[in-house]
């Protein structure tokens, strides 16, 4: 059973923590495709997970 579901749709962020889980910073561009957005959130949809 799915408790909690963290997204990360894109990489970009400015803050630049030393500690950084998802290897982000302001350099990066990379944005998930929307399809397979939509297919991820369609399967967890169908596999009960609330959104
Ligand atoms: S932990 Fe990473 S994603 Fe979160 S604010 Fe810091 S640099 Fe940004």
């Amino acid at each position: 059973m799915i408790k909690d579901l963290c997204f990360e749709i894109i990489e970009t962020c400015p803050n630049n923590c030393m500690f950084c889980s998802s290897c982000s910073s302001i350099d990066k561009r990379k944005i998930i495709d929307f399809d397979l957005f939509k297919r991820t959130i369609d399967y967890l949809l169908e596999k009960g997970a609330y959104v």
